[in-house]
């Protein structure tokens, strides 16, 4: 079972209260994940996230949400 999930609408990670994926999340999702399903499961938390956030920079929710899958 996860720890480190996003609070909604705030993304926040509810474990440690920092910006989801948090690093111990990141972890977690690595750990359930093969880089292909990681990277599916990413970009339709990122598109939740972009819906839920104030407007926020492309390439800053790239790099908070995809980059690091890769
Ligand atoms: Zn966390």
């Amino acid at each position: 079972m996860r720890v480190h999930t996003p609070e909604r609408p705030s993304w926040d990670c509810l474990a440690c209260g920092h910006l989801w994926p948090c690093d111990p999340a990141r972890e977690e999702l690595k750990a359930d994940h093969d880089l292909v399903q990681l990277a599916i499961y990413m970009w339709d938390r990122l598109e939740e996230a972009v819906r839920d956030l104030p407007p926020t920079p492309a390439t800053e929710m790239f790099e908070r949400f995809l980059k690091w899958t890769r």
